[in-house]
């Protein structure tokens, strides 16, 4: 993308850092597109788009983050590996909102703690491959990107412009129901039981282990005693804060021509300038114009307003490489996946070049070695964050090292290899005197059947019964509010 498309937008900044400063870095997992002119129009129109989200409600995630990096929160982050643009639509939508509210249900009541909820929707299209192309028949094509770059049908494979416009549409289509049914009863505390309401009735038909939904209505039945007693003595307190409850958004942020386009400088909320520590904030890098009030404490500042909060995966996270060169300048908190690849000497440096204020909650470092391997690096990896000073967030992501291919060629994971994953984070943690403060999961409230095990107990024969991904295996309904069950049961320990 570098060469094709000459930058276009804000200039750059005293300090060198601008939504575009990443093109004169080195782009891994880059989209070449064949027509450059086509692409400037796009991105053109792509700038003149309004935001997606508020700064506001990034900084408010941010502070949310902060209390996870002290301990006093628990992160849960999933959705699908990739979206794409066929699953913006009513009910997947409602499907995938469900089994996350389900899951933060059973993480409040279950573990008694407060609960930061982030989808992976809304913008999660682009995916990055380990190659560039792929061969059927012996024919090389090239490989599917994701919707956002280039078509599944093999003869939609050449880099599209026009598609990063239909990410932002998908998005904001995606964004708008989810905040309706937000701001509608469908998050409503004292209604649980219309998440799975069929004519009236209780129905938890999706939960097909007896265990899971028995263990699940007595959760409900539970808190809404609980809220019954407290309306009954009129201490119900903050009725807003049953009736709905914050979702975050998020995706990969993969291809920064989107990325940079949806950026945009505005002025700090007023809410997080009043709260700022006595000692003024040092300028940033982004920090462009406005640098320098009398205080020294920056009022605007670059935000992607695309999406609340982004990660960079595990194969563009270079410490001189673009992505790193983006992800410094933007306020969005910011994930940054690491594996076994993750040399611990290069942690403290990372964590200086994109959080140089030093911001508790700013970084979330979400871990995926795979069952086997976490005892091997996990420590290492605490041990180089506590020596650098940084107090980041720690969240474990069980998925992505334990992925397998099926003697027939599907992707799958095992349940049990996830469960020991997350289990082993958290003694891992226990023991290095950090906190494990979540989990990042791919998972779908479809009853698909991609993952091995669970309490429903599929096994390798059942995976072709409603196998649906094209990317990486999810959990399904059940699977996911089984791992919930798991995380709650690690709180009350
Ligand atoms: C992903 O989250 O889908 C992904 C590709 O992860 P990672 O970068 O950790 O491999
Ligand atoms: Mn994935």
């Amino acid at each position: 993308m570098t060469e094709t498309h000459p930058s276009t937008a804000t200039p750059p900044s005293s300090s060198g850092w601008s939504p575009d400063s990443w093109r004169r870095k080195s782009v891994h997992q880059d989209v070449t597109y064949e027509n450059p002119e086509h692409l400037k129009k796009v991105l053109d129109k792509l700038e003149r788009l309004p935001p997606l989200v508020a700064p506001g409600e990034i900084e408010k995630l941010k502070g949310m983050l902060r209390e996870v990096a002290e301990g006093k929160r628990f992160l849960l982050q999933g959705g699908d590996c990739a979206e794409l643009f066929d699953y913006c639509s009513q009910e997947p939508i409602q499907n995938k909102l469900k089994v996350l509210l389900q899951m933060s249900l059973i993480l409040v009541w279950g573990g008694r703690t407060k609960v930061v909820r982030i989808a992976r929707m809304a913008g999660q299209y682009a995916k990055p491959r380990s190659k560039p192309v792929e061969t059927i028949d012996g024919v090389e094509y090239t490989a599917f990107r994701g919707d956002n770059v280039n078509g599944m049908p093999l003869n939609e494979r050449e880099p599209d412009p026009e598609r990063l416009l239909g990410a932002y549409f998908h998005s904001a289509a995606t964004v708008n129901y989810v905040r309706a049914l937000l701001a509608s009863d469908f998050a409503d505390l004292h209604h649980p039981e219309s998440w799975n309401l069929q004519e009236g009735q209780w129905s938890l038909e999706h939960v097909r282990n007896p265990y899971t939904r028995s263990e699940y209505r007595e959760m409900v039945n539970q808190l809404q005693d609980a809220l019954d007693f407290m309306q009954t003595i009129g201490a119900e307190g903050d009725k807003q804060a049953t009736r709905t409850v914050d979702m975050f958004m998020s995706h990969e942020g993969l291809l920064l021509e989107y990325e940079a386009r949806l950026t945009r400088e505005c002025p700090v909320p007023r809410r997080v300038l009043d709260s700022a520590p006595p000692s003024p904030r040092p300028a940033k890098p982004s920090d462009a114009s406005d640098a320098g009030s009398a205080s020294g404490t920056q009022t605007k500042a670059f935000y992607n307003l695309g999406t609340h909060f982004l990660w960079i995966g595990d194969r563009t996270r270079q410490l001189t490489g673009a992505h790193v060169e983006y992800f410094k300048g933007i306020e969005n908190p910011i994930g940054v996946k690491i594996g076994p690849s993750m040399r611990p000497e290069e942690i403290a440096p990372l964590l200086d070049i994109l959080n140089p204020r030093r911001e508790v909650g700013k970084v979330t470092l979400i871990t995926r070695y795979g069952a086997g391997k976490v005892r091997e690096y996990l420590p290492k990896h605490i041990a180089a964050v506590a020596a650098s000073g940084h107090k980041v967030v720690w969240c474990c992501d069980p998925m992505h090292g334990n992925t397998e291919t099926t003697a027939s060629g599907l992707k799958t994971r095992r349940f049990d290899h996830i469960v020991r994953e997350l289990s082993e984070a958290f003694e891992i943690h226990q023991e290095c005197g950090s906190y494990l403060g979540g989990v990042h999961c791919e998972l779908t409230g479809d009853p698909v059947t991609e993952t091995i095990g669970g309490s429903m107990n599929l096994v390798e024969e059942d995976l072709s019964t409603n196998y649906q991904t094209f990317c990486d295996p999810r959990l399904n309904y059940n699977q996911s509010l089984d791992i919930a069950f798991l995380i709650a049961k690690f709180f009350k320990k």
